[in-house]
């Protein structure tokens, strides 16, 4: 049983906690794409953490985890990660965390040059985390990253990182007019951090592979959501790796595999961080109760949230783009302070109505059409049965579930592990 948890939406969708909560029945948990530009938020009886890189299942005492080839790995953030995990109690070996051979790393120097980068675009900047992700990508793409396998020959990585060194220094002396990058830095970096995950690194590609055929369980774990995928998402606001259910048999390393679910992580509102357009933003008063009621503030960086009431148009599209054959409502609870519910039933780009989600300098131009549903005013997070919600609440689960036309299997009221519920 091979089974996908995306997001439908613009990220943040809480993820990270439906995994927590779903891995439970699977052994195995992959993450497929990105490196540690977001950040999901896991709440158990262990505590609170913040995973950027680790599959969540990694929190679970019996869940091997895997970081596929689809994910860049800044070795040095890992290493601090696994450090505070461990130091939360959480138990992390070569047996519960398997990296690939094939993961691309992300070095120093691609932090730089997406600082350098976002610095000379001025107000014309992507958003970026200036987390490297971008130039890690691009360096993919160019047959001039190094991978995590690299990390096993210290004598053929440093052949290899002599000419990519010369290369970076072009752009980065020549072209921005920065300090140079030193091939001994980057080496003792690589032998410090890297050094760290040898006996981590494997073919999990074999792994999984015998996993599969095993017919064992397997989760797919996404990070971002639909609207940041690199072809389907807001170009060029998008992170710049494929975050679609599609593409995590490939990103997981088993590319011959087909998913049996795909769970689409979907919130009761809309929240965006960072720049691109975000048609159903609400301002003021408005914007400013609703990021408070939902605590939006990102959690690998801290930045408030742009946000607004329930979005069709993209929500949609991201259920389509996603091939979602379930859906999890996350934060339903955080609508509870409302009188009356915001959700934007359609775009209007020129004069002209559409349920269609644009691209390009189109979706630019949406503004959008909101209508407004009765609120609940009743705290729901004790809730968890479908029976035991306020009508209101019942009547704006089964209105979403119809604009987005899926199946809604669950409904998160809370972020501790049992704030849920699963609908029948
Ligand atoms: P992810 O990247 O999609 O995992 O999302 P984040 O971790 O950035 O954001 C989800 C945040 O919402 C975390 O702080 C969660 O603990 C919290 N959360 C998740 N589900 C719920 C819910 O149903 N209600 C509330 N109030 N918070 C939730």
């Amino acid at each position: 049983m091979l089974t996908a948890i995306v997001g439908i939406n613009w990220g943040d969708e809480g993820k990270g906690r439906m995994v927590d909560l779903l891995s439970q029945e699977y052994k195995i948990v992959v993450r497929y794409q990105g490196g540690n530009n977001a950040g999901h938020t896991v709440v158990n009886e262990k505590g609170k953490f913040i995973l950027n890189l680790l599959p969540s299942g990694i929190l679970r005492d019996d869940t091997v985890n895997v970081m596929g080839p689809g994910m860049v790995i800044d070795v040095e953030h890992l290493y601090n990660e696994v450090k505070t995990l461990r130091e939360g109690g959480i138990n992390i070996t070569p047996a519960n965390l398997k990296i690939s051979d094939r993961a691309t790393i992300c070095m120093p120097y691609h932090k730089l040059l997406d600082c350098l980068e976002e610095d000379r675009l001025g107000d014309a900047k992507f958003g970026s985390t200036r987390r490297g992700i971008a130039p890690s990508y691009s360096d993919r793409y160019m047959k001039k990253a190094l991978r995590m396998g690299d990390l096993l020959d210290m004598n053929y990585l440093k052949s290899r990182l002599e000419g990519i060194v010369e290369w970076k220094n072009l752009t980065v002396v020549g072209g921005y007019n920065a300090e140079e990058v030193t091939l001994d830095g980057c080496m003792e970096w690589l032998e410090k951090y890297g050094g760290f995950f040898r006996e981590f690194i494997c073919d999990t590609t074999e792994f999984l592979g015998a996993a599969a055929k095993n017919n064992e369980k397997i989760m797919f774990e996404a990070q971002l959501g639909a609207l940041r995928d690199i072809d389907f998402g807001i170009v060029p606001y998008t992170s710049s790796s494929s975050t679609i259910a599609a593409y995590a048999p490939v990103g997981a390393g088993v590319p011959g595999c087909k998913l049996d679910c795909t769970v689409g992580i979907m919130k009761a509102y809309s929240s965006c961080v960072g720049e691109g357009p975000f048609t159903c933003e609400l301002f003021g008063e408005k914007g400013h109760e609703l990021r408070e009621a939902g605590g939006e503030y990102g959690a690998a960086t801290g930045r408030p949230r742009r946000v607004g009431g329930f979005d069709i148009p993209a929500s949609r599209y991201g259920v389509m783009i996603q091939g979602a054959t379930e859906l999890a409502l996350t934060k339903l609870d955080v609508l509870s302070y409302l009188k009356e519910i915001p959700v934007c039933v359609a775009y209007e780009i020129d004069g002209v109505q559409t349920q269609s989600f644009p691209s390009g300098d189109r979706l630019k131009r949406a503004k959008p059409v909101y209508e407004y549903l009765e609120g609940w005013c009743t705290d729901v997070s004790g809730c968890r049965s479908f029976d035991e919600l306020p009508e209101k609440a019942q009547e704006y689960i089964r209105y979403v579930e119809k604009a987005v036309d899926c199946k809604i299997k669950y409904v998160s009221v809370g972020p501790d592990r049992d704030q849920y519920m699963v609908l029948d």
